[in-house]
């Protein structure tokens, strides 16, 4: 997964497609991400004891990481991502139209 917290990324699939937002979490695990204010999902909920109150709850889960693309801070649109090492060994990711390294 090439993917990370913390990067700010394009939604390329579904119904929040075209927006843009940080990745909040990340599940290399299950290849999902959770993007900050995309695929907010309504919940309603009733009124249990003292603790939930009723009401509609909205709160973002998670997404396909395959619906994301890394969003290239010097081109300013969805990278294609590649990896590289730099001279002191570190494994780096990099831009592939414009080559600048995200890492
Ligand atoms: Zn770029």
């Amino acid at each position: 997964m090439n993917i990370r917290k913390n990067d700010t990324v394009m939604v390329i699939a579904g119904k929040d497609k075209g927006k843009q937002g940080k990745v909040r979490f990340a599940y290399p695990k299950q290849e999902r991400v959770l993007v900050e204010g995309v695929n907010f999902i309504k919940k309603h909920s009733r009124a249990r004891g003292a603790v939930r109150q009723a009401g509609i709850i909205e709160r973002e889960v998670s997404i396909p990481v395959s619906n994301v693309m890394l969003l290239c801070s010097k081109c300013n649109h969805p990278a294609r991502v590649g990896f590289r090492f730099l001279a002191d060994g570190r494994k780096v990711r990099f831009c592939r139209s414009c080559g600048e390294v995200m890492d």
